[in-house]
């Protein structure tokens, strides 16, 4: 697969993975674009269907949700049908390996994802969910976790309810919404303190498949360049990021298998 690559994108993926064999604390933080390649649209990407003339912008609010809940609540229940067969890709698969087998490499890696489906856990790693979670719900007045419609991890999706009908807490009465961190509102604390961290701390910050526009997971980079981390991008469009050290700038899932097998790892 590398062989197809441009000379000088091949210079650079070894260029990277000469520098990650002397690291040992990596930060990886991944966006939509790594789940691009198992068919999960970016945010960015033009919707589909009914879709179409609305941006995801616009629905994943709480003002959205206040306006017309039952109009977010089908949509995210398209979404959820729409993930809901999608397999981790290569990139998925590459970056569980290597933290697999981090330990024999002696390296520490943590994992970020701003991204709400569960393909880094189908593929075996620990991720850290700065947005939340596709497949919980919760009451959106007592905040209450909402325990039906779940998808057990790695259910069939037959077995999911993908009713577009309101529903109701039991507790308040109030409507159930998606654990989803909607534009606006807060991060979860302990991931965003954990992922801070991780990316202050960090030799290397390695930015996957993300538009780095959406703060604050876009300032991680930053946080971790202010610390003199070296910072490398994976993205077929680099973003105007003047804080890159190494851009890959090809799909993940081309990049990231070769990285790691460049390192010795696969
Ligand atoms: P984004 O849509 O803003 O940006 C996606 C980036 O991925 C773009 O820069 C694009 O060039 C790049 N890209 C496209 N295909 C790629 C590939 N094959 N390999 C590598 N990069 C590729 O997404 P974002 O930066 O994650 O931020 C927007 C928000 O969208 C996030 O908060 C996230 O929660 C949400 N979101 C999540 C999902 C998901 O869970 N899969 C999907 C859509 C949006
Ligand atoms: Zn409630």
């Amino acid at each position: 697969m590398l062989a197809e690559l441009p000379s000088a994108l091949i210079a650079e993926v070894e260029r990277a993975a000469e520098l990650l064999k002397t690291k040992q604390r990596i930060c990886l933080l991944t966006g939509a674009g790594i789940s691009a390649e198992s068919g999960i649209p970016t945010f960015r990407d033009k919707q589909t269907g009914l879709w179409e003339n609305y941006s995801a912008e616009d629905l994943a609010t709480p003002d959205a949700f206040s306006r017309d809940p039952k109009l977010v609540w089908s949509w995210y229940q398209w979404r959820r049908q729409l993930v809901a067969s999608k397999k981790p890709n290569p990139a998925h698969t590459a970056l569980a390996q290597w933290q697999y087998n981090s330990q024999l490499t002696n390296q520490h890696l943590t994992l970020i994802t701003q991204n709400v489906d569960d393909l880094h856990e189908q593929a075996g790693s620990d991720v850290i969910h700065l947005h939340g979670n596709l497949w919980r719900n919760l009451c959106s007045r007592c905040q209450i976790p909402h325990t039906t419609q779940l998808k057990g991890h790695y259910d069939r999706e037959d077995n999911i309810d993908f009713d577009e009908a309101l529903i109701t807490c039991q507790h308040c009465d109030g409507y159930i919404r998606p654990d989803i961190v909607w534009f606006g509102e807060s991060l979860p604390v302990h991931e965003w303190h954990t992922a801070e961290e991780a990316a202050a701390n960090c030799d290397v910050f390695i930015s996957i498949g993300t538009s780095s526009l959406v703060y604050p997971a876009a300032g991680l980079a930053q946080l971790a360049k202010h610390n003199g981390a070296k910072i490398i991008e994976i993205n077929p469009y680099p973003t105007p990021n003047t804080l890159v050290d190494i851009t890959l700038a090809a799909k993940a899932g081309v990049i990231l298998p070769e990285l790691v097998k460049k390192m010795g790892i696969l």
